[in-house]
Formats: structure tokens, C-alpha cells, sequence
């Protein structure tokens, strides 16, 4: 045995005794998991009427999926594929019904934009899921917001580089509770809209988004190997815009409680 491949080999001893995998990271449940040097919280969603709460996974999002809003973005819709980003779990900030959750204005930014959005959250996963079984992944819906520093994706898109400064940080991802599926169906029309200090931002019907939630998810799928926990922001309508610090910022979804943020 060589001395590489001895070390090679004494490594992967090592990983196997501790339970990895290489190469892929492994879930691990509460009963066996390692004993860590600090705690990492995990991130959760309260569900509706229920004292349990969905744990989240992953968050993807689909760009562009309203065909006016893809014009303003500077697209052509009518032949754009699907495609999608991620924020990390710790954007979530959880709103609840009832109250106005106080949103930090991010760093960096000048143009701080607002983007309403149907989110579907995922108890069953899969790769290369057909569309007509992509539904029966759905655990439930939420309203969110898809918090965005413009300037920055802009910025970085004109030098076409990674454009996740301006969609990936702290807190760029409100949300309500889920809903479950089971007390709602499913939200393929109804109205979506959004509120400024009382004035009407955004304002359209579900039934515009160009790729549906059955056609995001089994496209996501070719992409990456979906799991329960994923959740999938669904797109904005048009008419997004900026929002300065004390603005107060409602949406609405036909069938969920309404979400309000107020920015600080
Ligand atoms: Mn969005």
C-alpha cells in the first residue's frame, strides 16, 4: 500500500466510523446526532391549526413566472424556460396573522423591493417528478414575500455575476403560516395582491403565473432531487417597487390571512 493511498484509505476509515458519506451530506434525526461543539438552529414555519410546525429545507424560487412582470424585469416570457434560485433556510422571518412583524432594511441597498408571492411547501420529494403526480408533493401553501435588493441584482446581473447579494440574505424571506392541503386545496387562481401604506402595489390573479405550481415542481425536479421540507416561492406579479424605512407593506391571497411587514 502506498502512502496516498494508505492515507486515502485511513480517511475514509475515519468518515465511515463517524457515520458520512462522502461526498453527499447525510440527514441526520435528533436520535443520532453527533455531539456538536455548538448548536446550529434549524428553521421551522408554524402551521395553521396545528401545534406542529414544517420544517424547512431548502427554499427555491422561481424568477419571472408573471408575464407582465417578466417585461419589466427586461425579458421576453413567451420563451424563457422556468428557472429558479435558492435563499438559505435563515432567510425565513416568520409573520404572524394578526400582527405587523417589524423588517429590517437590509445593508448594502438603496432600491429595497417588494415581491408578493404564493409559496408551496413540499412533504414528499422526488427526481423527475411527471407534472400530473407533481401536485401530490404538496403539504400545504403560505403567503411570502421574496424580499429583494434590486440595485444589487441588477448590479451583479449587468456583470453577470452571481445575482445572490441581491436575493440571498438575512430576512429576505417573509412568511405566514402554512396552510394545509388538506383544509384549503389547492391555489390556482384568486387574487394576489400587495399594499404600500394603504395604496395598491401589485395587484393580479394566480391563474397569470406562466409556469404553474405542478410545472415548477417537476421542472425543479430534473434539477435537483427535491425533499420533504422544500418550499417553492412561486413568482411575483408585475408592479414590484421600492420601499423606504417606516413604509407598512400588506399582501393578500384569496383564502390565507393576510401578511404586513413594517420596514425599520
Ligand atoms: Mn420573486
Amino acid at each position: 500500500m502506498t502512502h496516498t493511498t494508505k492515507r486515502g484509505f485511513l480517511q475514509s476509515g475515519a468518515l465511515m466510523a463517524t457515520g458520512a458519506v462522502v461526498g453527499c451530506a447525510t440527514p441526520v434525526t435528533a436520535a443520532d446526532a453527533p455531539a456538536t461543539p455548538f448548536a446550529v438552529p434549524a428553521t421551522y414555519i408554524p402551521i395553521a391549526g396545528s401545534t406542529e410546525q414544517f420544517p424547512v429545507r431548502r427554499i427555491y424560487c422561481i424568477g419571472r413566472n408573471y408575464a407582465a412582470h417578466a417585461i419589466e424585469m427586461g425579458s421576453d416570457p413567451s420563451r424563457e424556460p422556468p428557472f429558479f434560485f435558492q435563499k438559505p433556510t435563515d432567510a425565513i422571518q416568520v409573520v404572524l396573522p394578526g400582527t405587523v412583524a417589524d423588517h429590517p432594511y437590509p445593508t448594502l441597498t438603496k432600491n429595497y423591493h417588494y415581491e408578493v408571492e404564493l409559496v408551496a411547501a413540499l412533504s414528499k420529494g422526488g427526481r423527475n417528478i411527471p407534472m400530473d403526480q407533481a401536485l401530490e408533493r404538496v403539504y400545504g401553501y403560505a403567503l411570502g414575500l421574496d424580499m429583494t435588493r434590486r440595485d444589487l441584482q441588477h448590479g451583479m446581473g449587468d456583470q453577470k455575476k452571481p445575482w445572490e447579494i441581491g436575493k440571498s440574505f438575512d430576512r429576505s424571506a417573509p412568511i405566514g403560516p402554512i396552510h394545509k392541503l388538506a383544509q384549503t386545496g389547492h391555489y390556482t387562481k384568486g387574487a394576489i395582491w400587495l399594499k404600500v401604506n394603504g395604496q395598491i402595489k401589485q395587484q393580479a390573479t394566480l391563474n397569470h403565473m406562466i409556469w404553474s405550481v405542478a410545472e415548477q415542481i417537476s421542472k425543479l425536479s430534473e434539477a435537483f432531487e427535491l425533499f420533504p421540507g422544500d418550499i417553492i416561492y412561486s413568482g411575483t406579479p408585475e408592479n414590484v417597487g421600492p420601499v423606504v424605512k417606516g413604509d407598512v407593506i400588506e399582501c393578500h391571497i384569496d383564502g390565507l390571512p393576510e401578511l404586513s411587514v413594517k420596514i425599520i
